[in-house]
């Protein structure tokens, strides 16, 4: 299946249109999807709110809507690709916006937080962690990322929760949630058409980000996702996986032994490491040997802490505090 040029659409089903929106970071695109939905169509996820991103809206919905609104917007999570220009498109057609509380409350926490509160909490994250100091310059100098590619969302909303169904376009589908990527991403299914709009829960060709947000520095993401992804297990090997990276695939569970194979590897790989006491930034660069950029430490930490917690929680590793406050963690089994 082709995806779709910027501003364009394809159709995977009568009445279910694949977009593709540009992002600024990698991989470069979101995937959106437009249902059928009785006098108008729902829109699942809006993309990030980066330059052009409106005006290429404009133009799909000029093209493909057939002269009809959209009258939902779902978002599957906070996420700012995901959830950027959802409150444009509900202002745009006066359209309730459609999320789980989780995702909701987080975004409306996100928006409104202090700046500079957020960023002193990253900063501390940093330090915690045995960041390099050119890391710590580098978050003092940028610009808050959330709140400039995310306009702000209703005020009210529909909640979306686990077990709970939608009726889109005549057809029922189930709202699941997938944990550890983010709290409570909504994913949707639809057994009559054999379709799982997947979000970021299950992805193609890579592993979703698993990480550790500084507002719960002691979570166990990494076992939220695997328990969660097991929950997904029931649906069918046909399944058509539509992720919002990447492109549509089926092969459900053969991706999903991959990406627990994926993790295992990595946390035994990141156990042996820790032979020698390391920081959390020493730790995540075992897991992230390559990857240099200034903007992408931030993520390699929160991923490194997220592997680093659950040895943590699982009895492999120890975290031990040094007078300076950073974290060191060392192996607490001779077997890994
Ligand atoms: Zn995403």
């Amino acid at each position: 299946m082709q995806p779709p040029l910027p501003g364009e659409t394809t159709e995977i089903r009568p009445g279910l249109l694949w977009v593709r929106m540009p992002l600024p970071f990698a991989p470069g695109h979101v995937n959106c999807w437009l249902l059928r939905d009785g006098d108008g169509w729902l829109l699942v996820d809006a993309g990030g709110g980066v330059p052009g991103a409106e005006a290429l809206w404009e133009g799909i919905f000029a093209q493909v809507l057939q002269g009809l609104p959209v009258t939902r917007v779902l978002v599957t999570h906070f996420h700012y690709d995901h959830v950027g220009l959802a409150g444009w498109a509900c202002e745009r057609w006066q359209a309730p916006l459609l999320m789980s509380r989780a995702e909701y409350l987080l975004t409306r926490l996100l928006l409104a937080e202090d700046t500079a509160v957020l960023m002193a909490q990253q900063r501390a994250q940093g330090i915690e962690a045995g960041a390099p100091d050119g890391y710590l310059r580098f978050l003092a100098s940028r610009a808050p990322l959330f709140r400039s590619e995310v306009r702000p969302v209703p005020r009210h909303y529909q909640v979306l929760a686990a077990g709970g169904t939608l009726r889109i376009g005549g057809r029922l589908w189930q709202v699941r949630t997938g944990r550890g990527h983010a709290p409570e991403m909504v994913c949707l299914y639809c057994a009559e058409l054999g379709l799982l709009i997947g979000a970021d829960q299950i992805l193609p060709r890579i592993s979703p980000y698993i990480g550790v947000l500084s507002l719960e520095p002691d979570a166990d993401p990494l076992a939220d996702f695997l328990a969660s992804n097991d929950e997904f297990r029931d649906l069918p090997e046909g399944t058509l996986v539509l992720p919002s990276h990447g492109e549509p695939f089926v092969g459900l569970h053969a991706r999903l032994d991959w990406i627990d194979a994926h993790h295992a590897e990595r946390l035994a790989t990141l156990a042996a490491a820790l032979a020698k006491p390391m920081t959390a930034y020493e730790a995540a660069r075992v897991l992230f040997p390559r990857v240099m950029e200034d903007s992408q430490t931030g993520f390699v930490i929160g991923e490194g802490l997220a592997h680093l917690n659950h040895l943590v929680a699982t009895g492999r590793a120890r975290r031990e505090w040094r007078t300076d406050g950073v974290a060191t963690y060392r192996r607490a089994r001779a077997e890994d």
